[in-house]
């Protein structure tokens, strides 16, 4: 479940192999930008030129907003910046080395090969969070993602246990596009509309369901008015909980995995209304928020709105028999055209298990589709975008600040910690322990319909 990574036995000769880094073909951010591609070639420069720039940086989410007081991730020394790729890569192994079980490295699948090579488990979110509990001599957990993640870990890690995001930079414009001040005003909206008493069956009007992609504090709305936390993975069984004890549901922040799973459930689409913060009835009149059974959200990933039907077709038509599989982030109508969705462990157990000769096409980050192509030789695999658009905030984390923040640890400092204070850790981890008690979890969403 959780791969072991070699790195710090592998030899140098076998890592250059393996890596798979979108760095080598950077170069194709250059021809998308020709071709109007969103995605800017300014990606290719180091990322602390970017840190001091407002906004989440080149890459997927370069035009979302950033809001504000997010947090800033400070210059970090010079002889980290200028250090060339080698040197960088033996501080980083020397002082994993001499940290030994002191520290425990996790890296997203989204992330740059460049650092996930340190990694010693590679996973989602929620898997790499568990993962770190089979650590327990690690005092510090260095947490290669976005804050969200780094977040979810202290949570679930002991108090002696230090959470570190090596660049404070990487947040998620996605879970940053729900806010808790716009929650509890779309909360309060909805509590006038519908009332707060159960209904005859003792169903609440409504349950609120947060994606593993959200702030802390959105994680403890939902302990405190009895909701729950969803993943990619256990979205369907999480619904299902939910509306035994609810007429309906607020989804946030991602409405395209609120809408695809609820879709897949049978919901129809005009019982979904999208939640626009900032106006009445979140934008919709109330007939249509009296008829609705999920209540999306407005937020979106930028990484997974890339993907088209287009892509799909032009896939179809240049590999024959091509088996199109996307992340259900991506638009319904994306989702509907694939011949499968489901979460990133889904994606990379469906290549795992298929026989020899397969040919994909991929609905998901590059970092990670280039990676599965590496690994599996055996098969044909693209990305459904042929742009190299990474993830911006993902690809913040750069072995600069892995090697700063790990020598950082050497000398017995902590840089970089995520806290998230018990009075919202406790009712976070409510609703987590809701989704953890539902056993076993869902199998992730499967076939298009
Ligand atoms: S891929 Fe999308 S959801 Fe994941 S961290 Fe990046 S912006 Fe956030």
């Amino acid at each position: 479940m959780f791969p072991q990574r070699r790195s710090r036995v592998t030899p140098q000769a076998d890592r250059e192999w393996t890596l798979a880094s979108v760095d080598r073909t950077i170069q194709l951010i250059r021809i998308g930008e020709q071709q109007g591609s969103s995605c800017s070639s300014a990606l290719a420069d180091d990322p602390w030129e970017n840190d001091v720039q407002p906004g989440y940086g080149p890459g997927a989410s370069q035009r979302d907003h950033l809001p504000t007081g997010s947090p800033v991730q400070g210059v970090i020394p010079r002889e980290y910046r200028q250090a060339s790729a080698a040197e960088l890569d033996l501080r980083i192994r020397a002082a994993r080395h001499s940290l030994g079980e002191k520290v425990v490295l996790l890296g997203h699948f989204y992330q740059r090969d460049e650092t996930i090579q340190y990694a010693d488990f590679v996973g989602d979110s929620f898997q790499l969070a568990q993962a770190a509990k089979t650590r327990p001599k690690a005092e510090a957990i260095v947490f290669c993602g976005v804050h969200f993640m780094a977040e979810t870990a202290d949570m679930l890690s002991r108090d002696d246990q230090a959470v570190i995001l090596p660049n404070l930079a990487a947040g998620c414009s996605m879970a940053d596009m729900a806010d808790l001040d716009s929650v509890q005003d779309c909360w309060d909206e909805l509590a006038a509309l519908y009332g707060t008493e159960p209904d005859a069956d003792g169903r609440v009007p409504v349950i609120p369901v947060t994606y593993m992609n959200s702030s802390a504090a959105l994680k403890a709305f939902c302990g405190e008015h009895g909701g729950i936390v969803c993943t990619s993975s256990n979205a369907t069984r999480v619904l299902d909980w939910a509306f035994a004890r609810g007429q309906r549901v607020l989804f946030f922040p991602d409405q395209h995995l609120g809408r695809n799973t609820a879709f897949a459930m049978g919901i129809p689409l005009e019982q979904m209304p999208v939640w626009q913060p900032e106006q009445h009835l979140g934008g919709n009149s109330e007939a249509l928020m009296g008829d609705a059974r999920v209540i999306l959200w407005h937020g979106f990933c930028s990484v997974h709105k890339r993907f088209t039907v287009e892509q799909i077709k032009h896939a179809r038509h240049r590999h024959p028999g091509v088996r199109v599989i996307v992340h259900p982030e991506c638009p319904i109508e994306v989702v509907q055209a694939a011949d499968e969705y489901g979460s990133t462990d889904y994606i990379k157990k469906a290549i795992e298990a298929a026989a020899p000769g397969g040919v994909f096409a991929i609905g998901t980050e590059i970092n990670m589709v280039q990676r599965l192509a590496s690994e599996h030789p055996e098969h044909t695999i693209v990305c459904l975008d042929s742009i190299i658009c990474p993830c911006s905030t993902m690809y913040r984390i750069h072995p600069s600040y892995l090697a700063w923040v790990l020598e950082a640890l050497e000398r017995g400092e902590i840089v970089n910690r995520i806290t998230v204070p018990e009075s919202v850790a406790v009712p976070a981890r409510i609703a987590l322990e809701r989704m953890l008690s539902l056993s076993p979890v869902a199998a992730p969403t499967g076939q298009a319909q």
